[in-house]
């Protein structure tokens, strides 16, 4: 006999489609580069498929798993438990199997805040938020709950920017309103961070969100939720005019991060995880 276990932990994504997702690179890099003896594995999971998939990965004892699209809503009614963010955004992206119960949690939200605390702390801070998706929704709590002064939410479609900002205000102190977005943007003077949460830019690095570029300043934060490219147009002329970028990669390095410390209580290397992902998509320096 050997003391050596064949064993190993599992951890994975199910969403379809799901062939584009690098989820699995980037964490399985850092998997072997702390010598975790743990998988992540990606799984086109149908719709129709979803309770069998969860009851699958509870019954092989996974220790968690990411869910994307299409099944970010429809998880919550195979779940135990919620957290906050979860709860009040009404989606979730990360559950952790632990004594055979299932958590649900967004990390989406959390993911963003973690790249944008590396350039700046967003308490009492004024947002323009473009877009109103579940992205934009993620971003937009977990801002609130860290304590942002406003959020300006604004989205082609005005009605999903104002849920997003009755949510805001419900739910956390920061005050959130919204607008339509009608030709052009202009950011207001006294905005701190601009953050693109459209899905603009993503595979095409000519597209932009239609913004004013003349009333992006130097000493704004622009970030951009875009992973692919990286190096988006929009942040390539916030860049020209001295404003500070943030790519799409930390947001996605983060919740790979945030993800595995709720499943295996174990922090990864992040650098590790963004080289990964860079040599997948290049790199937006
Ligand atoms: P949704 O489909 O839920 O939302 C898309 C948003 O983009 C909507 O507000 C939509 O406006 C807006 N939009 C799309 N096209 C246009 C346009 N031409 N003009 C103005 N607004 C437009 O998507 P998600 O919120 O789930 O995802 C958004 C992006 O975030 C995706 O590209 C995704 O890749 C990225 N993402 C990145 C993550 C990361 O870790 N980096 C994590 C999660 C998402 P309307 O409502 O009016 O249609």
């Amino acid at each position: 006999m050997t003391d050596k276990s064949f064993l190993s932990i599992l951890t994975g994504s199910f969403s379809t489609p799901c062939a584009d997702n690098p989820t699995v690179a980037m964490i399985e890099a850092a998997y072997r580069h702390h010598d975790i003896d743990a998988r992540y594995i990606n799984c086109d999971v149908k719709p129709d498929n979803l309770a069998d998939a969860v009851r699958g990965a509870k019954a092989m004892e996974w220790v968690g798993f990411n869910c994307s699209l299409p099944h970010k809503v429809a998880v919550i009614q195979h779940l135990d438990a919620l957290s906050e963010a979860a709860r009040i955004i009404g989606a979730v992206n990360c559950v952790t199997i632990r004594d055979g119960k299932l958590t649900g949690d967004n990390t989406d939200g959390k993911g963003f805040l973690a790249s944008l605390k590396d350039v700046t702390d967003p308490r009492g801070k004024k947002i323009l938020l473009l877009g109103a998706g579940g992205a934009a929704r993620a971003i937009a709590v977990e801002l609130g709950l860290a304590g942002t002064a406003h959020i300006t939410v604004i989205n082609r479609d005005p009605a999903k920017a104002e849920t997003i900002a009755a949510l805001v205000r419900d739910n956390t102190r920061s005050d959130a309103t919204a607008k339509p977005w009608d030709g052009e943007a202009r950011v207001p003077d006294d905005v701190d961070i601009v953050i693109n949460a459209t899905s603009i830019g993503l595979g095409d690095k000519e597209a932009i969100p239609p913004i004013a570029l003349d009333s992006l300043k130097k000493g704004h934060i622009v970030a951009d939720v875009i992973p692919n490219p990286p190096r988006t147009h929009l942040l390539r002329e916030a860049k020209a005019r001295g404003c500070t970028p943030l790519d799409g990669l930390g947001m996605l390095v983060n919740q790979g991060v945030i993800g595995v410390e709720l499943w295996l209580g174990k922090t990864l290397d992040a650098g590790v995880m963004k080289r990964a992902l860079q040599d997948i998509f290049g790199s937006s320096d």
